[in-house]
C-alpha cells in the first residue's frame, strides 16, 4: 500500500504525527500513516511553485498528453484503485469498478481536450489606435482540499481543470480517506515534472491551515462542509487568494401529482441511497404533492426496504457502511431527533446496522414539517425525509426556503411546469423527472451556501484562469 507523500517529484514519508486510516466495514485500522510536518507543506509548496515556471509556460498539447496518460495509468491500475477505495470508503466494490472509476478516467480527458480548446475573447480596437486582447492565464499554485465521500473522484475533478489550465497542484485528500489519491500520486510522479503535483497527508489543523495560508499559494479550492469553507475564506482573506467553494447540498426532490410514480420511486431508490447517501446531491427532500402522498409514502417505504445493505465485496450489495465512527454518531442523532418528534412516522429503517461496522439502515421519514431539522440541515446519510405539499407556489417557496443551493429535481409530466419550476429554483442544477446525472461537459456547483465556483466543464477550466487584457498601441 503507498502511504507517502509526494513532494518535489519524490515519494517521502510524512515527518508529523501517525494518523490511523480505517476499514469502515469492521471498524479496524488498516494502515498508520504519518501527517506532513509544517516543513514538508513549504517543501510542497515551494516545490510547486517552482515548478510553475515551467509549467504554467508548456502548449496544451503537452499538458493535454499528460493528462492522458495519467487517465490510461488509472484505468490500468482500475482494481487497484477500486479496491483501496473500497477498502478505505466502505463503497460496494462493484460500485467504484463501474460507476466511479470510468468516471474519473471521463474527466482527466475531458480536460486533456478542453485544455486545447481554451481561448479568450477575440480582439478588437475599442480606443482608436490600440488593439486589445483578452488572455486566460494559469492562476500559480492552486491548493486543493478534497472530503472523504469520493476521494478519487474528487481529486480528479480538482487535479484536472487546475493542470489543464496550467497550474501547479499541492492536494490534501481527507485524512480519512487518503488512500487512493496516496496511491495517484505515485502514478503522477512517473508522467508529471517534479512539483506540478504534490499530494499531501493530514488533518485539516496541522496540514491544511499551513497549505492554505502559505504565500506562494494563489488560489485554495475546497470541496468539503460549510463550516470548513467558512474558515478557509477567512484564513485566506488576508491574502487575497482566489477560492473556489463546492460546500454542503440538501436536494429538494419535487413530487407533482402527475409525476410517473413508479420513475419517482426507482429514482429515490436509487439516487437518495448511493454511496449510502453520503452524496451532496443526495435526493434527500422530498416534497411530494397531496394527490399522490400517501401513495408514494407506501411505494417508496417498500422499495427502500428492499436495498440491500452489506459488506462492500459482495457483488449484491446496494448498500455500504458510512465512511466513519464520528459520522455514523451524526446521521444517528440527526434521525432519532427526528424519531423525537411525534408528526415523524418512521416509513422504513431509523437504527444502525449490525456488526462492527459503521452501517446505519436505509431510512425514511414521513410526514417531515419545513421546518424541522431533518428537512433543513444536511444528514449526508442514508435518509430521506417526505414532506407534503398543497401547490406550486408552496413548494417553490419551501424548497428555495434552503441555505443551500447546490442540486434540485422536478418530477411532473407537464412541460410547462417543468420549466417554470426550473427557472425559478435557486439551485446550480435541476433536473426533470431524474436526479444525480452527471456528465463531464456540464458543469457542477452551487449556489447559496452551498458555495461558488464550477466543476467539470468549460466552466470549471475557466475557474483556474485569470482574465488578462494585452493591449498594444499601434
Ligand atoms: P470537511 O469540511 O470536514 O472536510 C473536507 C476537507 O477539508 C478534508 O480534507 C479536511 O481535512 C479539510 N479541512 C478541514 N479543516 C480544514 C482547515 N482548517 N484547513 C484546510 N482544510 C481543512 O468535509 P467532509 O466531512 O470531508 O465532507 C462532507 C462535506 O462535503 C459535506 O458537507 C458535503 O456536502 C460536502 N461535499 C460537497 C460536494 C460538492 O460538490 N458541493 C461534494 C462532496 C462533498
Amino acid at each position: 500500500m503507498q502511504t507517502q507523500l509526494l513532494i518535489n517529484g519524490e515519494l517521502v514519508a510524512g515527518e508529523g504525527e501517525k494518523q490511523p486510516v480505517y476499514n469502515p466495514a469492521t471498524g479496524e485500522v488498516l494502515v498508520e500513516i504519518a501527517e506532513a510536518s509544517a516543513a514538508q507543506v513549504d517543501a510542497a509548496v515551494m516545490a510547486a511553485d517552482r515548478a510553475f515556471v515551467t509549467w504554467g509556460q508548456t502548449t496544451p498539447k503537452a499538458r493535454s498528453e499528460a493528462l492522458l496518460k495519467l487517465a490510461d495509468a488509472i484505468e490500468a491500475q482500475a482494481e487497484t484503485f477500486a479496491r483501496l477505495e473500497s477498502q478505505n470508503c466502505g463503497k460496494p466494490l462493484h460500485c467504484v469498478t463501474g460507476d466511479e472509476i470510468p468516471a474519473v478516467a471521463d474527466v482527466f480527458r475531458f480536460f486533456a481536450g478542453a485544455a486545447r480548446c481554451l481561448n479568450g475573447l477575440a480582439a478588437g480596437e475599442y480606443l482608436e489606435g490600440h488593439t486589445s486582447m483578452i488572455r486566460r492565464d494559469p492562476v500559480g499554485v492552486v491548493a486543493s482540499i478534497a472530503p472523504w465521500n469520493y476521494p478519487l473522484m474528487m481529486a480528479a475533478w480538482k487535479l484536472a481543470p487546475a493542470l489543464a489550465a496550467g497550474n501547479c497542484v499541492v492536494i490534501k485528500p481527507s485524512e480519512i480517506t487518503p488512500l487512493t489519491a496516496l496511491a495517484l500520486g505515485e502514478l503522477a510522479k512517473e508522467i508529471f515534472p517534479a512539483g506540478v503535483i504534490n499530494v499531501l497527508f493530514g488533518r485539516g489543523k496541522t496540514v491544511g491551515d499551513p497549505l492554505t495560508g502559505h504565500e506562494k499559494v494563489r488560489m485554495v479550492s475546497l470541496t468539503g462542509s460549510i463550516a470548513t469553507g467558512e474558515h478557509i475564506i477567512g484564513h485566506t482573506a488576508a491574502s487575497i487568494k482566489r477560492t473556489h467553494m463546492e460546500l454542503g447540498g440538501k436536494a429538494p426532490v419535487i413530487v407533482f401529482d402527475d409525476a410517473d410514480l413508479d420513475a419517482v420511486v426507482e429514482g429515490v431508490r436509487t439516487f437518495g441511497f448511493y454511496n449510502a447517501g453520503q452524496d451532496c446531491t443526495a435526493a434527500c427532500r422530498i416534497y411530494a404533492q397531496k394527490g399522490i402522498y400517501s401513495a408514494l409514502v407506501e411505494k417508496l417505504g417498500a422499495a427502500v426496504s428492499s436495498l440491500k445493505m452489506g459488506s462492500p465485496e459482495d457483488e449484491s450489495t446496494e448498500l455500504g457502511p458510512l465512511s466513519s465512527r464520528a459520522h455514523l454518531e451524526r446521521v444517528s442523532q440527526a434521525v432519532e431527533e427526528a424519531k423525537a418528534l411525534a408528526h415523524i412516522k418512521v416509513v422504513t429503517g431509523g437504527n444502525r446496522g449490525e456488526g462492527g461496522g459503521y452501517y446505519y439502515q436505509p431510512t425514511l421519514l414521513a410526514g417531515a414539517k419545513q421546518d424541522d431539522a431533518i428537512v433543513q440541515r444536511e444528514v449526508f446519510g442514508p435518509v430521506v425525509s417526505m414532506t407534503e405539499f398543497e401547490d406550486e407556489e408552496q413548494v417553490l417557496a419551501w424548497a428555495n426556503a434552503s441555505q443551500y443551493g447546490l442540486a434540485s429535481s422536478v418530477w411532473t409530466q407537464d412541460v410547462g411546469r417543468a420549466h417554470r419550476m426550473s427557472a425559478r429554483l435557486q439551485y446550480g442544477c435541476t433536473w426533470v423527472n431524474t436526479h444525480f446525472m452527471l456528465v463531464s461537459e456540464m458543469p457542477h456547483g452551487g449556489m447559496k451556501l452551498s458555495g461558488y465556483g464550477k466543476d467539470m466543464s468549460v466552466y470549471g477550466l475557466e475557474d483556474y484562469t485569470v482574465v488578462r487584457h494585452i493591449m498594444i498601441k499601434h
